[in-house]
């Protein structure tokens, strides 16, 4: 059993998103430009209305799906497939936006805290062009378990014999959220076919016995387990695994092809108004 070193830590920093949203990155930074399949990790976390109340009004999306937990606060979701959201603390949405989606993610509150995660995930070449899809699941639906005083929340995968509410076949994703009581350990089984991180954003702890602070990603290395214990204040963080598509990543804003001819096509049909090409249905609630 050989526990996964930190490979890379990638401190988060601030940005603003949408029409004025304050976020923290860690994927999606020069640090980090990605992590095969991931584009881009955002941290949201706020109380404070100016940093989040203009929202992220309708905006285009082509090439990848974007992965959104709450944890806390409410926004509403609506799109060009038809789709309306509501995003409360604790569940999650993952839109396949493919061929194009255009979307709007509005906060639902004019004060108390904003907190949550939007992740992007690439899709292979082949399936960029394919139909947009939605999956949105509120909090209850998501599977719990107790591992050694742990609390694990499966939002994508299988872990721990449990199934995830979200079903990522491109990439195979495991997106689980853990709490860890003061001093708790954590250590899973997690082999290294998938490129995998951790973000913690409560308390701090440490990773294969390396010291890993709140707002830092780490980049897994290789080896077969993951082993984090938690420091006095106990931990909370997400652990995210992907396989890699292993093709080349060409980004433009929100459009992300595997060549500069595609982003040209995707800006061209976004200022002509024929970026969305499909419409889906809402799976999932
Ligand atoms: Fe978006």
């Amino acid at each position: 059993m050989t526990p996964r070193p930190i490979r890379q830590l990638v401190p988060a920093f601030e940005v603003s998103e949408g029409a004025g949203v304050t976020v923290h990155r860690s994927i999606g930074t020069p640090a980090l430009r990605n992590l095969d399949p991931f584009l881009m990790l955002d941290h949201f976390g706020s109380d404070n209305p100016d940093e989040y109340i203009a929202g992220f009004p309708d905006h285009p999306h082509r090439g990848f799906i974007t992965f959104t937990y709450m944890l806390d606060g409410h926004m509403a979701h609506r799109d060009s497939m038809g789709n309306r959201g509501d995003l409360k603390a604790g569940g999650v949405q993952w839109m396949k936006a493919a061929s194009g989606v255009i979307h709007s993610e509005m906060p639902q509150q004019t004060n108390g805290l904003m907190r949550g995660f939007q992740l992007w995930i690439n899709l292979p070449a082949r399936d960029k062009m394919s139909a947009p899809a939605y999956q949105e699941f509120s909090a209850a639906a998501i599977p719990e378990l107790t591992l050694n005083g742990a609390r694990v929340r499966v939002l994508a995968g299988a872990f721990g014999g449990q199934r995830g509410v979200i079903d990522d076949p491109a990439t195979d994703v495991l997106y689980i959220d853990v709490s860890l009581p003061p001093s708790g350990r954590f250590s899973e089984p997690l082999d290294d076919a998938r490129n995998a991180f951790v973000y913690v954003f409560e308390g701090d702890a440490r990773l294969a016995g390396e010291p890993l602070a709140t707002h830092t990603l780490a980049v897994l290395g290789s080896g077969d387990t993951i082993e984090l214990a938690a420091g006095s204040a106990g931990a909370r963080f997400i652990l995210v695994a992907g396989r890699p598509i292993g093709e080349p990543v060409v980004q433009y804003g929100p459009f992300v092809m595997t060549s500069r001819e595609e982003i040209e096509e995707a800006l061209a049909d976004y200022r002509a108004g024929r970026l969305v090409k499909a419409k889906a249905t809402l799976a999932g609630h």
